[in-house]
């Protein structure tokens, strides 16, 4: 097996302010098994987390919400015709739209439902399965017609501290004839694995996990939930669906499995204090049979507060290197609680 799980465990020693006593702190260094990138594990450094009131000027109707039933039919963007006639998609509550601001060239927004406010636990498997299918249905539209759609993710931010710039709850979906950088890293890295090794990497990784037992959260395949070795961000939760090379392999099975999970995920983050978050669902090229599986991730950002430290200082912004809290086995033991009625957990 050739999945290395690389880690340094150092320890900082400094003299007390006010005495001269020495005294030592641990910071584990860690070592991506895919990509090589490398994270921290920083004892004394803790996520900020939110207070309620903190979420009353976001949760408060806005007469200007664009996203909002009385106004989303009129001010928001049709879908080029030769992809959709209807011009929107709508599964369940979720509208999905083009993306005014085109971070793709086939960018579109899905709003997940009629209420402007959501808590982390109102985000139901229904409502997330709705809206990751009416996803799928626009990136099997737009690939049918367009040559170039070829690289595709389903991606979240949800409240001012993850970079969502509305309150109101929506996904952003991304199409585009290049890969985003961490897309290009993952098929590399993953294409080198196979010519050293003649393995699929996410097999292997899923395979040494669960022989581990470290970080598995829930196994019930095609899924697996588990929490990263050396992560990107905080409290991260990722899964591997096994099988799948691109996100239009996703069977509506899938689909509703993927959003009972990431339910879950954002219940456990509700009961520690946080309330923004990233979410994003990698895809292998489309049309392309490689060694790529889809796969998710999930972070914490920093929980909604009047004056807040953002969680991305020098080392995430500049270096491209985490810096955390808790060590992945904490994380995974905690997040485990909340798929214990999951199948197979
Ligand atoms: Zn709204």
């Amino acid at each position: 097996m050739a999945i290395q799980f690389r880690c340094a465990s150092l320890l900082s020693r400094f003299q007390n302010p006010g005495n001269e006593a020495y005294s030592e702190r641990k910071l584990q260094v860690r070592f991506d098994p895919l990509l090589g990138t490398s994270a921290r594990i920083a004892e004394g450094m803790k996520l900020q987390t939110g207070a309620d009131a903190a979420l009353d000027s976001s949760r408060a109707p806005d007469p200007n919400c664009p996203f909002c039933a009385e106004r989303i039919d009129r001010v928001t963007p049709r879908i080029a015709g030769e992809i959709t006639p209807a011009g929107r998609i709508r599964v369940g509550q979720t509208v999905l739209f083009p993306n005014l601001v085109p971070y793709s060239k086939y960018a579109a927004v899905a709003v997940f439902t009629t209420q402007h406010w959501l808590g982390l636990r109102d985000f139901t498997p229904a409502l997330i399965a709705d809206n990751l299918a009416a996803s799928l249905e626009y990136i099997r539209a737009a690939a049918e017609v367009h040559a170039d759609a070829r690289f595709c993710a389903y991606n979240i931010n949800y409240l001012y501290p993850s970079g969502g710039s509305l309150p109101h709850p929506h996904s952003q979906v991304y199409v585009d004839p290049f890969p985003t950088s961490m897309m290009r890293m993952q098929h590399t890295s993953v294409a080198a694995y196979w010519d050293a090794n003649g393995r699929c990497f996410w097999n292997d990784l899923v395979a040494e996990e669960t022989e581990r037992a470290e970080r598995i959260v829930s196994r019930d395949r095609p899924i697996v939930w588990m929490t990263p070795f050396a992560p990107i961000g905080f409290n991260e939760v990722r899964a591997v669906v096994c099988e799948r090379a691109n996100i239009l392999d996703l069977s509506s099975a899938d689909v509703q499995a993927l959003a009972s999970g990431i339910s879950r995920v954002l219940a456990w983050y509700d009961s520690i204090g946080y309330n923004s978050f990233n979410l994003a669902l990698y895809s292998g090229e489309l049309g392309k049979d490689g060694a790529d599986r889809v796969n998710l991730t999930m972070v914490t950002r920093t929980a909604m507060t009047p004056f807040y430290r953002s969680d991305s200082m020098y080392l995430e912004r500049l270096h491209w290197e985490a810096a955390l809290d808790r060590t992945p086995e904490d994380v995974a033991a905690d997040v485990r609680q909340y798929f214990r009625s999951a199948k197979g957990a």
